[in-house]
This record gives C-alpha cells, sequence and structure tokens, in this order.
C-alpha cells in the first residue's frame, strides 16, 4: 500500500482524472469518493439546490434517490410515471414550467425495471426552458455509465455521478461525478453543504490531484488499470458490446415467448428486464444457474420480485459469456416444460 500523500499517489489520481474524464465525455472534473453511488446521490442534493427539487420517479433506485432528498431537507416534488416506463422530456419540462424548481433528479438507466430514459432530449428540452441554465440537471448513471452512451459535456449535464461496481465491473467502494462549472458556482450559494461530499472541498483536493480524506487506494489501483482497458476498447466499440449483448438478450426472450418489461425503444443496454409471464420459478432457476456458475436476478423490490426478472449484460461480459448463459437457460426452460 502506497500514503495518500505520498507522491506516487498523487501519481496515481493524475493519470486517473483525464481516463474518467473521457469515460464521462467531459473536460470538466470527475469527483471521486470513498462510497458507494448513494453517498453522491447526497453530495448532488446537498451541493445544488437552494429552492426545491423536482425527483422524477420510474422505478425503486429514483423513487430511493426522492427519500435521500426528502432525509436531507429539500424541498421537493415528485414526478412519478409507472415502474418500468422512461422518463419523457415533455413530462418533466412540463413540471418545471412553474419556474419554482431549481433542480431536477433523473435515473439514466432503472435498473429496477431495465428502462433507458433519454437524458439528451430531457436535457435539451429543460435549458430551453427560459429559466432553464438555472436548473441543475443531476443525472444519476449508476448502472448505465461506460456501458450506456452518456455524454456529459455535449448533453450539458450538470451531475452525473456512478458506482464501480456496475457497469465499471470494479469491486464497490468507489464513486464518482462529473460536476459541471455551473454546478460549482452553484454550490458555492448553497448553505449546509455538509463536509464529506462538499463538492467545493473534493474540487481543491483533486486539483492538487487528491481527496480531502482517505481515498480507497487499493480501489485506484484497480480503477487506473480498467480505466485503460475500457478506453483501449473504445468508449464507441463498447456501447456496441453493450447493445449488441443487450439486442441478443431481447431476442433470447422473443424465442421463448417472454415479455420484456421495458417498452419498445427504452430497453436498457446494460441490463434487461423480463416479465415473469411464463411463470417461471426464479430461485429454482437460480439455484440450477449456480451449480454451473452464473445466477441472474430475480425482480428488484417486493413490488417486482418473482413478478418480473432481470438479465445483466454489462461491464466486461462479452457475447461469449451470454451465449454461455442462454444455453443454461435453455436448458433449464426445456427441463421444467
Ligand atoms: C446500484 C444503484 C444505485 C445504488 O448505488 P450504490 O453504489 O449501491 O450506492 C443507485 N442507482 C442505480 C440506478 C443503481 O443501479
Amino acid at each position: 500500500m502506497i500514503g495518500h500523500r505520498m507522491p506516487e499517489c498523487l501519481d496515481l489520481i493524475g493519470r486517473i482524472q483525464p481516463k474518467l474524464r473521457q469515460v464521462f465525455m467531459t473536460e470538466s472534473r470527475v469527483l471521486i469518493s470513498a462510497s458507494s453511488g448513494t453517498g453522491l446521490w447526497e453530495g448532488a442534493i446537498r451541493n445544488t439546490v437552494n429552492k426545491k427539487v423536482l425527483n422524477c420517479v420510474n422505478g425503486a433506485f429514483a423513487d430511493r434517490w426522492r427519500e435521500v432528498t426528502e432525509l436531507n431537507g429539500k424541498a421537493n416534488e415528485v414526478l412519478e410515471v409507472p415502474w418500468g416506463q422512461p422518463i419523457l422530456p415533455e413530462m418533466v419540462v412540463e413540471r418545471l414550467a412553474s419556474g419554482e424548481f431549481d433542480a431536477v433528479t433523473i435515473v439514466h438507466n432503472e435498473t429496477s425495471v431495465g428502462t433507458l430514459s433519454p437524458i439528451a432530449e430531457i436535457a435539451a428540452a429543460i435549458r430551453a426552458l427560459p429559466n432553464g441554465e438555472e436548473i441543475m440537471i443531476l443525472i444519476d448513471a449508476v448502472s448505465g455509465l461506460s456501458g450506456a452512451r452518456l455524454e456529459f459535456d455535449a448533453w450539458d449535464l450538470d451531475v452525473a455521478l456512478t458506482s464501480s461496481q456496475k457497469a465499471f465491473a470494479l469491486p464497490a467502494g468507489l464513486a464518482f461525478a462529473a460536476v459541471s462549472d455551473r454546478a460549482m458556482a452553484k454550490a458555492k450559494t448553497v448553505p449546509n453543504r455538509g463536509y464529506y461530499f462538499d463538492f467545493i472541498t473534493l474540487d481543491k483536493s483533486l486539483q492538487k490531484n487528491q481527496t480531502p480524506a482517505t481515498p480507497a487506494i487499493s480501489l485506484l489501483f484497480a480503477l487506473d488499470q480498467q480505466l485503460s482497458d475500457m478506453l483501449a476498447e473504445g468508449m464507441e466499440n463498447r456501447f456496441a458490446r453493450h447493445l449488441a449483448m443487450r439486442d441478443r438478450t431481447i431476442a433470447w426472450g422473443q424465442q421463448h415467448g417472454i415479455e420484456l418489461f421495458a417498452p419498445p425503444g427504452y430497453e436498457s443496454p446494460t441490463v434487461t428486464c423480463f416479465s415473469n409471464n411464463l411463470g417461471l420459478d426464479i430461485s429454482a432457476l437460480n439455484r440450477f444457474l449456480r451449480s454451473r456458475g452464473m445466477i441472474i436476478s430475480n425482480g428488484y423490490g417486493s413490488k417486482l420480485k418473482d413478478k418480473t426478472f432481470r438479465i445483466a449484460h454489462m461491464g466486461d461480459l462479452q457475447m461469449q459469456d451470454m451465449e454461455e448463459l442462454f444455453a443454461a437457460l435453455d436448458e433449464y426452460l426445456a427441463g421444467v416444460q
């Protein structure tokens, strides 16, 4: 291990930062936190809101960010659609038109339902509002980023946050947030930003290739290597690989008459959620898969458990891994029918 104030660690963070920016497709800072993504949910809310937040909710994670907003004492309103449906630009701007809001939270890739919301279009619609420049566009990109396209600068976002253990395919324990200059300027006007997730403190340290508190040093070594591997593959190739695995997963479902949970056109590139319309015993299915060294996920939370199930196709997974999974699933289905 190296000490976190030693030159070796400053070099490490110095190497990581430009690579992180490429992955987030930004020239802005990408803050690094020794926490999971949930910590940066708090950070985004605590640093950028003075008036009122519009929490867009289309699944369990979006709903938890709403809860985090409220527990941090910020005024909010909720735009809720049936879980699994995307958040769409018209809905968001209609609610923001009242002018009461200075921030909006949206989940890019709702992991609980396998739905991708059109963030580029939503952001463009928000910026076209008379007060569009004053609205902080806060994006949870936790299970999407690096697998599902997200262009932080081109889409003009204010905060996009993710965790290390989803599409980055790293051990858990790190989280990252790209933060716009607009959001940094806003943070200076916001009282009670707290300490651990204070963007101004984090940014000041980052400019010296440091973090204010001890970073998760061992995980930074892994991150350095993984970012190099991601960029060697190339972001466009990475997005294409995820889409190909998604399309293969959807085709597998169709082959068996298994219905998709997400509406057409909004299927997540990194996780597919199927309706359990065949009435499969998901626990039994997973016991079978485990014996083959594989696992899929049951539906998320009490509302969706056993009614849906999810197949991940993110991170380091390759088409060959998916083919092995589908061969095992086919074998299981042939056995139960
Ligand atoms: C996993 C997940 C989270 C929570 O992230 P942690 O790293 O577990 O804190 C938030 N949002 C989405 C969309 C997720 O998939």
